[in-house]
């Protein structure tokens, strides 16, 4: 490849049609880095949404650092995946304390803070620092196995190897941040899935192209299949308040809120589940009495359907008992605005506000 002509032709092509993100016209480290948080697992639209939100709320480390972890959860809520909101607050304490409040410029000081892996750690040294590091995500990947026309699965260690060290040799000296930015955008919108190979600024130097085997490209590990569960919640309303809890921090969605429930056993109904989680969880006797929905969400490689019940107490009112959470308590519906929830209940949330049977109850 002639790599000059290549990178060349990259950036023009950036230069022209970048997107223009917050980030990107005053690139501080801060800012990139929460970006870079953010993209993971994220559609760029949704993180410039969040990313003008947050730094409104936490405009810098200090202000991070200084935060309540509940806050943080709240504006963070909707992007999934709550670890890496903890983990930017636990960096934000030890930029704080090992570096003064600064953002590191060292790689392997950027790469020691919580929840930085290589690509985060790449994508703040080059972009924030002007340093000649890769920055290797899945768009990267996929760009390069069509550059490259490679026939080995690019998500193996050696696939990514041979990829970062293609990076590594022809991310140029004066730009390496944009050069980063530009094969990531240029994967997002004309090497996609499905690539626009004919109004592509770089086909001359595409192997694959030239081999015939762009659909062949990038080969991909054997998927696993996805599990799938179901599960029964209830929203117990009792006086005008309903019923959530606080999980553990050692349970999926650690200290997020959530209704009461769990799985349906093999052999059980949704109704039936319902009343035993709640005697488990809360060790009260409940009744669904109207089914409000059934939601569907998935998380790493679960797809959950979830029916979901308006619930009233069996018989005389008692104290719950908060046998699988930190705490709990009774609220009103309007504030449920105010505390995380995993994106099942917040789904089901949104779902009742919208429903006239039950709209009534978000009503103060
Ligand atoms: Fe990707 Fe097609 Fe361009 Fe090759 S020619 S880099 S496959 S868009």
């Amino acid at each position: 490849m002639d790599e000059t002509g290549f990178t060349r032709a990259l950036l023009g092509w950036y230069d022209a049609n970048g997107r223009d993100l917050p980030w990107r016209r005053h690139p501080e480290p801060y800012a990139v880095w929460v970006s870079e948080i953010m993209a993971q697992q994220t559609q760029m639209d949704r993180v410039v949404e969040y990313h003008t939100r947050w730094m409104g709320r936490f405009p810098d480390i200090h202000s991070l650092a200084e935060a309540h972890e509940e806050d943080v959860l709240n504006l963070w809520e909707g992007l999934g995946y709550y670890s890496r909101a903890r983990n930017m607050r636990r960096a934000a304490h030890l930029i704080e304390e090992r570096f003064g409040g600064d953002f590191p410029s060292d790689i392997e000081d950027i790469r020691s803070l919580p929840g930085v892996g290589d690509y985060t750690a790449g994508a703040v040294a080059s972009i924030a620092f002007n340093q000649r590091e890769p920055a290797v995500d899945a768009n990267v990947l996929r760009v390069f196995a069509r550059l490259l026309d490679m026939d080995i699965p690019v998500r193996d260690r050696a696939g990514r190897n041979m990829i970062e060290d293609a990076v590594r040799r022809i991310i140029p000296a004066d730009r390496p941040g944009d050069f980063n930015q530009a094969i990531m955008e240029f994967g997002a919108l004309v090497c996609r899935k499905n690539p626009l190979c004919e109004t592509c600024p770089v086909r001359e130097y595409c192997r694959a192209l030239e081999a015939g085997t762009v659909p062949l490209r990038p080969v991909l590990p054997v998927s696993r299949q996805p599990i799938r569960i179901d599960m029964a919640t209830g929203f117990l309303v009792h006086e005008g308040c309903v019923l959530i809890q606080k999980r553990k921090l050692t349970d999926v969605w650690p200290g997020l809120w959530e209704f009461p429930g769990g799985c349906v056993e093999p052999g059980e109904t949704s109704e039936q589940a319902l009343r035993r989680e709640y005697l488990e969880e809360v060790e009260l006797a409940v009744e669904p009495v109207e089914k409000i929905t059934v939601v569907r969400y998935s998380y790493t490689r679960y797809r959950v359907t979830m029916d979901c019940f308006l619930c009233r107490y069996a018989g005389d009112p008692t104290e719950p008992v908060f046998n699988e959470a930190v705490r709990g308590g009774f609220v009103r519906p309007a504030e449920l605005s105010g505390y995380a929830l995993p994106s099942g209940h917040r789904k089901l949330v949104d779902h009742m506000l919208a429903d006239m049977r039950f709209s009534h109850l978000f009503t103060d």
